[in-house]
């Protein structure tokens, strides 16, 4: 994965954002439209400049918009603790391409794993009002398969272990790695690791 550095030029100074709790999910109601673009829209509102933290196009490619430990705005109330990823395209018609939803995972899985293992992945229109990101959008396939969709579901109980132990739901990791040598354990683990990560 690769995210392309922008060179946006900020309107006006931005704050840095208190914590993350959400990743919040939107397209940008448009078909075809470049990170410039979305930056001038929002410098039209008043903004100091595009409001999302990522952009990504339809081919796969990936824009940082806001530096990452900044507040964004993109989701009215909740900007003080989200990060906002905006998809290319109108997904209220539209269909989304096998690459756009790729590149969308592997944003997941780093964001996940690099900096925000516990904030929920929501869509838009699940914190606030709107439609978006469009009833063609695949949003729970997204929230329910995005580390497989990116090709890196966890299949190390190591790695699911930890994953449970970091979010608090076990508490002695070296007694369920004992425990997961049981096949039935091991499944069970990993159900819950991904039922969690979706709730
Ligand atoms: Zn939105």
């Amino acid at each position: 994965m690769n995210i392309i550095e922008t060179n946006i030029k900020w309107a006006s100074s931005l704050s840095k954002r208190p914590r993350t709790d959400y990743i919040v999910l939107h397209h940008a109601e448009a078909s075809k439209c470049s990170v410039e673009q979305v930056d001038s829209w929002h410098k039209q509102n008043g903004w100091a400049g595009i409001g999302y933290h990522f952009f990504v196009r339809k081919d796969g490619t990936i824009y940082r918009g806001r530096p990452l430990d900044t507040m964004g705005a993109h989701v009215s109330g909740m900007n003080s603790r989200s990060i906002g990823i905006c998809a290319e395209g109108s997904y209220m018609t539209e269909t989304m391409p096998e690459a756009q939803k790729k590149a969308i995972c592997e944003l997941l899985v780093y964001l996940k794993d690099k900096y925000y293992p516990v904030a929920s992945i929501v869509g838009h229109k699940e914190v606030g009002q709107s439609n978006c990101p469009g009833k063609n959008f695949p949003l729970s396939e997204i929230k329910n398969n995005y580390r497989n969709i990116a090709g890196q579901e966890y299949t190390r109980l190591n790695d699911i272990v930890w994953e449970l132990n970091h979010r608090g739901i076990i508490t002695d990791s070296s007694l369920w790695l004992k425990k997961g040598a049981d096949k039935n354990i091991y499944w069970l683990l990993r159900k819950i690791c991904q039922y969690v990560r979706t709730h």
